[in-house]
């Protein structure tokens, strides 16, 4: 491959403008990347393994393709005089449609939310094209002209294509005769960047960013008549390497190259397994959620490969759904070359692998609990992770420990309780783990359905995320206790109650029997019943839902996002105590009785987030009751 690529030009010659978004990012990654400018060759040199990885395995299937040349590599060749670097693969290479593709547009999932989340500040979007991957734009930080010419392989000499831009807006495609399949890339060194028409650095920052790389990467040997080339980085699978010989910034590297990630990650589980299956495992836990993290469309980040041989990207047998956010590799020496993503569906040895390594994930995540890791990764993929609860009962207990929540002894943005210490915590005699769900935050801190629990100083968690109650709804129980919202059915204190506030509770029924027959009659539309309640300390009245209902927040939610669900009416639940309820009783006249009535059903339904039938004749109602007060 090292012999000169002849490219014979043809005519036919295309300008084409970039996506309009293709520029914008071209614009993002010249200026934002400016201060570590030369991580275009580690994004160039990845890019030119992939390809090889990918040509490998098209070939398992066709030898053909490596048209007699199967030792691929990765070649960088720099020439002072012409001020290029050329960064040349003998990979899968690409057609004139593809070279359009590739290059002109971004396809990737993702694109759109990433430009939605631009602000125009340069600092914070800078933040953010790291997170996106730079890819092949970053060479134009360097250079002013790129030209790429490549040919597929298997595709005849005469198909070859040469791209060419100034990055500024248009590119060129034209036709070439090229005999070697693969890529070549030529970069036309801006002036400020001659730094890297030196061998020296360059093998620095290959040594630096692309060790990891499997295949040879190679450079004219420096000196005297420049005979040879010679390999500059290691050259093995990093996964296949002991462990002891990978450093953090290796492994760190190796992350940035697979997840296509210019930031850290946060954490990685490396393992070996040998014995009845052998294979190795190399899984990172990226510190920044995906754009695509909720496109139920969007690629897995696991790459199989069958002994060191590239076999697919985003193999979604390897890991469950709601591990999606995970990188790494699978390397397995059990499966056929061959396999198919048909036949991984239904594979013993990737059921096998599959299992374990999810209990090697979740095995990662549990050793950062408590560390300053975890409350980025509850940030970034907690919600994700609560999928799991649902969707994985095999793990379920393992997974519920990792959830976190706020909590009324922890109330804030940060959920940092876990159903753990939330049970650790419990009083004796409190038998149930409470929690409240609510439409936001600020409802659920400030609702009434906690007045009693704060009374008697129990914990109730606090739960907003409109997943939670799904949720909850699979997890009955942690360690033996039942979870219960404090929204819904009888409320059982079981032993927090004293025997006292029992005899005063049924003391109270019989003397207000006459009261609770009034209200039923009058809100006999709106409620399914009216009860004494044993959750208000300080308001007039809540609302609670039937044991067996689905309750006022979780039906919302659904209304919500579309679905029909059967409008189950609420129990109104009043506090006799307290100075309405008092003079509420105290009332003959029926209308006036039936404005109060209502004033408190709809006010328990605003505490609680919900949406009046009547808003207008609440405030008709609330102001004739002011004026009334007022004594005029
Ligand atoms: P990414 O690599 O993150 O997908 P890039 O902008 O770096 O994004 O590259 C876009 C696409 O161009 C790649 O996905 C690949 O299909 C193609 N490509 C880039 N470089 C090469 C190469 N050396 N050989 C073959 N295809 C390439």
């Amino acid at each position: 491959m090292t012999e000169a690529n002849a490219d014979r030009v043809d005519v036919n010659k295309e300008t084409l403008g970039f996506q309009s978004e293709t520029r914008a990012l071209l614009d993002l990654v010249i200026h934002s990347l400016y201060s570590h400018p030369e991580i275009f060759l580690r994004e160039l040199i990845s890019n030119a393994s992939d390809a090889a990885e990918k040509l490998r395995f098209e070939a398992l299937g066709n030898d053909g393709l490596y048209e007699g040349d199967s030792q691929l590599e990765i070649q960088i060749e720099y020439s002072g005089q012409q001020k290029t670097l050329t960064i040349r693969d003998n990979g899968i290479g690409m057609s004139r449609e593809e070279i359009i593709n590739n290059l002109g547009t971004l396809a990737r999932s993702g694109t759109r939310e990433f430009f939605k989340n631009l602000t125009g500040d340069r600092q914070h979007d800078s933040q953010l094209i790291g997170q996106f991957g730079v890819g092949f734009y970053s060479a134009f930080i360097v250079a002013d002209r790129v030209t790429v010419s490549s040919r597929r392989a298997g595709l005849p000499p005469e198909q070859g294509v040469r791209w060419e831009s100034d990055g500024l807006g248009e590119y060129t495609v034209q036709g070439v005769l090229r005999k070697k399949r693969g890529t070549e890339v030529v970069l036309h060194l801006k002036d400020e960047f001659k730094e890297y028409l030196n061998g020296w650095r360059l093998r620095e920052i290959i040594r630096r960013y692309s060790d990891h790389i499997a295949l040879p990467i190679r450079m004219p040997e420096e000196g005297g008549g420049r005979t040879g080339w010679e390999t500059v980085n290691r050259a093995t699978a990093l996964w296949a390497r002991p462990k002891k010989d990978i450093t953090p910034g290796d492994y760190d590297e190796f992350y940035k190259h697979i997840a296509h990630d210019f930031e850290k990650p946060l954490a990685h589980v490396h393992t070996r397994t040998e014995g009845k299956l052998e294979y190795i495992t190399l899984f990172y836990i990226p510190s920044r959620a995906p754009f695509d993290l909720w496109d139920r469309e969007a690629r897995h980040g696991v790459k199989l490969y069958v002994r060191r041989v590239f076999i697919m990207d985003d193999a979604e047998q390897l890991l469950p759904r709601y591990l999606r956010f995970v990188r790494g590799v699978v390397d397995s020496s059990d499966l056929p070359l061959n396999v198919s993503r048909e036949l991984l569906q239904r594979n013993k040895t990737i059921d096998t692998i599959r299992a374990a390594s999810v209990k090697k994930i979740l095995g990662l995540i549990e050793s950062l609990a408590g560390k300053e890791e975890y409350k980025t990764l509850w940030k970034e993929f907690g919600r994700v992770l609560k999928e799991g609860v649902v969707e994985d009962p095999d793990n379920r207990e393992t997974l519920a420990g990792l959830l976190r929540f706020e909590s009324t002894l922890h109330p804030g943005d940060e959920q940092t309780v876990s159903l753990a210490d939330y049970v650790s915590r419990m009083p004796p005699g409190q038998e149930a783990i409470y929690y409240l769900a609510a439409t936001d935050a600020a409802a659920a801190r400030s609702s009434p359905h906690l007045e009693v629990f704060r009374k008697k100083g129990v914990e109730v968690l606090l739960m907003s995320d409109p997943v939670d109650e799904w949720v909850v709804m699979h997890l009955t129980e942690f360690k033996g206790k039942p979870l219960k919202s404090v929204s819904r059915g009888d409320l059982d204190l079981g032993g927090l109650e004293t025997e006292e506030e029992k005899k005063e509770r049924q003391g109270e029924t019989r003397e207000l029997k006459d009261l609770l027959g009034r209200l039923r009659k009058t809100l006999e539309h709106e409620t399914k019943d009216v009860r004494i309640t044993r959750r208000l300390t300080d308001s007039p009245a809540c609302l609670v839902a039937d044991s067996q209902d689905m309750g006022g927040n979780l039906e919302r939610l659904l209304k919500a996002v579309g679905q029909n669900v059967p409008a189950a009416k609420p129990i109104l639940e009043i506090n006799p105590g307290h100075a309405l309820i008092k003079r509420l009783a105290g009332i003959e006249d029926e209308a006036r009785f039936n404005d109060w009535a209502r004033i408190i059903f709809d006010q328990a339904l605003l505490a609680e987030g919900g949406r009046l039938g009547d808003p207008a004749g609440f405030v008709r109602r609330l102001n004739a009751l002011i004026v009334g007060s007022l004594g005029t």
